[in-house]
């Protein structure tokens, strides 16, 4: 995880994530499966939506999963755009 908040763009690439998240698909190379960790859904700002299960580790759950928007819904979309690690989702890039 990057440390500055403007190491990838303004607001650590917040903005461009949201744009592209509109227009691009999910990066075919994107395998895996989210953990729950809530890291994305903290970003910045704490998503309102955001709860947490009393699991030992707490899961994430969002409370407006069914209309949560595509910037949610596609992260991480590319490689480039991942900014949480440890991340569930990981991007094979044998072939760059
Ligand atoms: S950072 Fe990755 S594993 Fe954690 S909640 Fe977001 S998508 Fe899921």
């Amino acid at each position: 995880m990057n440390s500055s908040r403007f190491a990838n763009g303004p607001f650590n690439g917040k903005m461009k994530r949201l744009v592209t998240s509109l227009v691009l698909p999910i990066d075919p190379k994107r395998s895996g499966n989210c953990r729950n960790c809530g890291a994305c859904c903290e970003f910045l700002v704490k998503c309102p939506f955001l709860r947490y299960s009393d699991d030992d580790p707490p899961k994430a759950r969002c409370k407006a999963y069914a209309i949560r928007p595509l910037q949610c819904r596609k992260y991480p979309r590319t490689k480039d755009e991942q900014i949480h690690e440890p991340c569930g989702y990981c991007f094979d890039r044998s072939e760059e």
